[in-house]
């Protein structure tokens, strides 16, 4: 009775969860390689050239606006960098506008104390270590005070075109939830991601996961009938079972 029961309770978590057997951070994959080629196909046909939502001018802008966009959202933080960027484009452009200066462009943006300090820090050290240049490694760019391994991964990808994974909110969710690559923390994600998505599509998977969590496979109530991979879709979530045309999106 005991064992009928608790055979139902893991049959249950591996319901909600497909990825799950035993730990999270070692759960395989719950899609066969032909699946997850299948699932990237279909990606590149819908948004051939997707691209990041976050505005910049250069790489140092670019740094700048993904070091301002944790825990805010690309339009909030495109609102505000617009008039800055218009003015601010270089490390040292940054220092002569200081903190309070730059406060004043950013403040709609949550945490933006301590945005602004980072930024500042951060420039200073991109002129006195590094000539003004935004580096070009992860260890470079993770040196930078308030940089992290996400923000590196995206302007490593976006700025210098290396195939990287930058796993954000929508990424992580979407990982876990399709079981596509199940994980406890971004870092395992991303190993996973890294490892399964085929070489051909890894330089724009970061981009069409972010885009498809954002726009259907959404948090509170993931939008399936319009989702392009309903049909191959493992999660408990799912409401649909038929993918939406498959049409490029403009
Ligand atoms: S079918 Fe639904 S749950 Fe699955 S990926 Fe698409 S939107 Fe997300």
């Amino acid at each position: 009775m005991i064992k009928a029961k608790s055979s139902v309770s893991t049959q249950r978590a591996k319901k909600s969860n497909p990825g799950a057997s035993g730990k999270r951070g070692s759960a395989r994959s719950a899609y066969s390689k032909d699946e997850i080629r299948e699932i990237f196909r279909r990606f590149s046909v819908q948004r051939p050239e997707p691209k990041g939502e976050l505005e910049h001018t250069n790489a140092f802008t670019l740094l700048v606006a993904v070091a301002l966009s944790a825990q805010a959202t690309d339009v909030g933080v495109n609102k505000a960098t617009r008039a800055l960027f218009a003015v601010v484009d270089t490390p040292e452009k940054m220092l002569e506008l200081g903190e309070e200066g730059l406060i004043s462009y950013i403040k709609t943006i949550g945490l933006y104390r301590n945005k602004a300090k980072n930024v500042i820090a951060m420039s200073r050290k991109l002129i006195d270590e590094f000539g003004g240049a935004v580096p070009k490694t992860r260890e470079e760019l993770v040196s930078l005070p308030g940089v992290g391994r996400k923000t590196a991964n995206v302007v490593m990808s976006m700025a210098f075109g290396e195939a990287t994974i930058a796993v954000d909110t929508h990424i992580f969710r979407i990982a876990n939830r399709t079981g596509l690559a199940p994980g406890k923390t971004p870092d395992q994600v991303e190993a996973k991601l890294e490892k399964i998505i085929p070489p051909d599509y890894l330089f724009h998977a970061h981009h069409w996961l972010i885009l498809h969590g954002r726009y259907v496979c959404k948090a509170r109530k993931p939008d399936c009938p319009a989702c392009v991979i309903a049909d191959i879709c493992k999660a408990a979530e799912k409401t649909s079972e038929m993918p939406a045309p498959l049409v490029p999106l403009t």
